[in-house]
Order: structure tokens, then sequence, then C-alpha cells
């Protein structure tokens, strides 16, 4: 639902199309688990089928990094310098663009934060924030998955440069080496998949992001979901283990 996301991409003063009004309690996930996991894939089926607007902070960086230069902030500028070498983004700069898109958490489809929050500092501030604007998260979903599987992953990630459908070369290759099977525009590899960045990312990870997990488990909002086999595998596990999971959008 609402895939263009003016409101989350854009920011204000942009907005989203009133969504059609759904007939389950609408969801409000987090996902979590290591970059290359499968987030951002399990994300677009949860986007697809629950109607869950998918909020994902790499994705806004990405789009503020594909404007000339001369439009974008020093702020922004200065994200894409961490991005390149692989590592967070401070938390500053994250919260501050969160908190100014916190119309986004209300959205009437439900969310699925991907890619925040990413230190125990941002998840202090989401709890928060999300405690003064009255709202509660349904679950956090965190994918497991061994080290090696997901440096292979992201070694062989390509990502479509016009609709950014994301392939792999080993697992899921494009039907045209190269080229997007929906849109055929050309495929590319994002900088920080390239192996020293994956290395730093990893690092970052454990350090940053892995202390997370105890956290939302602490406050009793973890799901564990081992991310092996196919996405549509992964995401049959994740609706199973998700409260309330038989809901559907109305159309
Ligand atoms: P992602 O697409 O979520 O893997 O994000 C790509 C990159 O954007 C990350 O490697 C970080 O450099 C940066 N980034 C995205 N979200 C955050 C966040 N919540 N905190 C810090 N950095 C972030």
């Amino acid at each position: 639902m609402n895939p263009d996301r003016p409101a989350w991409m854009e920011g204000p003063p942009a907005r989203c199309e009133a969504l059609p009004q759904m007939q389950h309690s609408a969801k409000r996930l987090v996902l979590l688990g290591a970059p290359g996991v499968g987030k951002g894939t399990q994300a677009a089926l949860l986007r697809e089928r629950l109607g869950a607007c998918h909020l994902s902070t790499g994705d806004v960086f990405r789009s503020a990094g594909s404007r000339p230069e001369s439009a974008q902030t020093p702020a922004i500028r200065e994200a894409l310098a961490y991005i390149r070498r692989g590592e967070l983004v401070p938390d500053a700069t994250v919260l501050e663009m969160v908190c100014e898109r916190k119309v986004c958490l209300h959205c009437r489809g439900g969310f699925i934060l991907d890619g925040f929050p990413r230190t125990v500092g941002q998840a202090e501030s989401l709890k928060k924030l999300m405690h003064d604007e009255g709202l509660s998260l349904t679950a956090v979903i965190n994918y497991d998955l061994p080290a090696h599987e997901i440096v292979q992953r992201l070694a062989g990630r390509r990502t479509c440069s016009q609709c950014k459908a994301v392939y792999n070369l080993t697992e899921r290759p494009p039907k045209v080496a190269d080229r997007c099977d929906l849109c055929h525009a050309p495929l590319f590899q994002r900088d920080d998949d390239r192996p020293q960045a994956i290395r730093v990312r990893l690092d970052t990870y454990e350090r940053s992001t892995a202390p997370l997990i105890d956290f939302y488990r602490e406050l009793g909002f973890l799901v564990p979901v081992p991310a092996v086999g196919s996405p549509e595998e992964i995401y049959a596990r994740t609706l199973a283990l998700l409260p309330l999971n038989t809901a559907q959008p109305s159309a």
C-alpha cells in the first residue's frame, strides 16, 4: 500500500493519499536482523499483504543521496559519508529524520520499521516517541541467519537502479544479466555491499544493533524468526509467529 510513501520518503509537507479502512487492527512492526538477512524482502512482502507502510531509514538516505549535490543539506552530505564507509549515521541525525516523519507512525495500514532503531539510544527514543504519540508496537521481529550466509547474500546483492527490486546473483539472479526483470533498468551494487564495507557493517551490527535483541526481549516484544529458506518460507514463518496472524487488509 502507498508504495511511493511520499510522507516518509520526502518528509513534510508531503502527504500520502488516504488509505482504505483496514478490517484488522494495523500491525506496527520493527524488523531486526543483520544487514543482508533479508529484512527488505520481508518488509516488501509484509507491506504488500498486510497493507502496512514500509518505513526504511536506509531508503530515505539513498533517495536523498540520489539528488544533485546542490539539493542536499549539509546533514545529508555528512550522513552519506558515514553510509559509504559502512558506518552508522549519528543517532541525532537519524532521530531528527524520524521525528520529522512521525505522522507515518499513525499510518492507518500500520508500519514496518526497517533499519530503525539500530542502536539502544534510538530504541529508547522510539519508545518515548511511540508513548508520546499514544501508540504501541505489535511486535519486533528478529531475523536470524549464520554469519557466513549473510556475507554471501550481501556480496551477491544487486538492486534495480529504477524500481529498487532486489536480486541475488546466486539465490535470485535476474533473467538477463545486470537488468531488472520487472522494469529492465540496469542493476547496481550498493557501495555498502562491497567487501570492505560489508565487514564494517557486520562489526557495527554486532556492536550497536545486536543489543536491541535483549532490549526488546525484556520489553516482551521480541519474535525470533529463523531467516533460512526462500523469502516465501520466511514470510509464512513470520506470519505464523505474529500476534493476530490471520488478518488481511480490506480491498
Ligand atoms: P539499510 O538500507 O537499512 O542497510 O541502511 C543503509 C545505511 O544507512 C546503513 O549502513 C547506515 O549507514 C545508514 N542507516 C540507515 N538507518 C540507520 C539508522 N537507524 N541509524 C544509523 N544509520 C542508519
